[in-house]
């Protein structure tokens, strides 16, 4: 179950469970409507949803579980991305509360799936990118969300780096804390903490990395992550002792770079 605090859980029937194979990024989407679409979305016959629904006023509705299941929003593009539907027209720009809340959704699936803080026009580069670069593969909708709305992304992208700067994105790791947690962890039984703070940071980008189940996303440096790491490890390139699961300064170097925190000695 992957769903963002402070957004109202409203599950609905059009979602493909388990159909996530990557978690590249967000989509941007206009409703080109206004209220609620949860009715719309829970009606098998409109074959539609989205992962967020964001209210002019900056209320967030969830409709599936973002990461693992996928929406039905932008056709070939659904396994792949996940998709934020915001209230109002194509030739309105977003407002202030809206920019504010889908910044809030970016950096939480920065945190939580890696998501770089980037504005890409592509149907396969990381990042916030909109539905109507897809074309006809991903359901033919060339003015969703619109130039105004399009445009504004560089600032939700700008917006969600600052959320970030005072958590999870400005974080600093110090490598001998989690190197001890690893060695000591383990043998101390079901979660024993030794710096918990920093072995969940590290726990967060090993989920991300799709590498580490959520239950074990708990601050202990435990057997699973242990065995995280090493997979980390030889997806790095490492193998034989230096895969053995107990960090070193250039893997976890590596792994910060790319999910936003610092390593220290
Ligand atoms: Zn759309």
């Amino acid at each position: 179950m992957v769903r963002m605090p402070g957004a109202q859980w409203r599950p609905v029937v059009n979602v493909h469970p388990d159909g996530v194979r990557e978690r590249r990024g967000l989509v941007l989407h206009v409703q080109d409507d206004t209220g609620s679409p949860y009715g719309w979305f829970d009606n098998p016959a409109s074959q539609a949803s989205s992962d967020f629904w964001v209210r002019r006023d900056g209320h967030v509705e969830q409709y599936c579980d973002t990461g693992t299941d996928y929406a039905w929003a932008q056709g070939a593009g659904n396994p792949y991305y996940a998709s934020v539907e915001t209230e109002g027209h194509p030739d309105t720009a977003l407002t202030a509360a809206q920019v504010e809340a889908v910044a809030h959704i970016y950096a939480w699936g920065h945190s939580v799936f890696g998501w770089p803080l980037a504005v890409v026009d592509s149907t396969t580069e990381h990042g916030f990118t909109y539905h109507g670069v897809g074309g006809r593969a991903w359901g033919n909708h060339p003015g969703c969300p619109g130039a105004l709305r399009r445009a504004q992304r560089p600032a939700v992208i700008a917006r969600a780096a600052e959320i970030l700067g005072g958590g999870a994105g400005g974080a600093s790791v110090s490598l001998a804390h989690v190197v001890d947690a690893a060695r000591r962890d383990p043998a101390a039984g079901q979660g024993h903490t030794t710096h918990r703070a920093e072995v969940l940071v590290v726990e967060r980008a090993l989920r991300a990395e799709g590498l580490l189940a959520a239950a074990w996303v708990d601050g202990s440096f435990g057997t699973r992550t242990v065995t995280a790491y090493a997979a980390l490890q030889r997806r790095y390139g490492y193998s034989g002792a230096a895969a053995d699961g107990i960090p070193g300064r250039d893997s976890l170097t590596r792994l910060g770079r790319a999910h936003g925190f610092e390593v220290t000695a």
